[in-house]
């Protein structure tokens, strides 16, 4: 059985992401772009941007729920930083 149709669970920012390893590497970056399974589309996480879309039809509900950034909220981390007082 192919293991490739088995989608993985790949970490992205503060969770994980469903879909494999790209045939493609990110053109910003150089490294392994990946197949995000939910959104039928090939992103760098790295980049935490878009590569390429897979689904002709923009208009189908895939391509209208994707969101602007593969990765979205993975810049919120800082706003939880706790502040350097107090400490002795
Ligand atoms: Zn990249
Ligand atoms: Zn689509």
């Amino acid at each position: 059985m192919p293991a490739t149709d088995q989608p993985q669970l790949l970490p992205a920012g503060i969770g994980v992401i469903e879909g494999w390893p790209a045939d493609v590497l990110c053109p910003g970056c150089g490294r392994e772009a990946v197949y995000y399974l939910d959104y039928d589309a090939t992103c760098c996480l790295a980049c935490n941007r878009w590569i390429a879309f897979h689904c002709p039809d923009p208009g189908c509900d895939h391509c209208r729920l994707r969101p602007p950034r593969p990765v979205a909220g993975s810049g919120q981390q800082h706003e939880h930083r706790r502040r350097a007082g107090g400490h002795r």
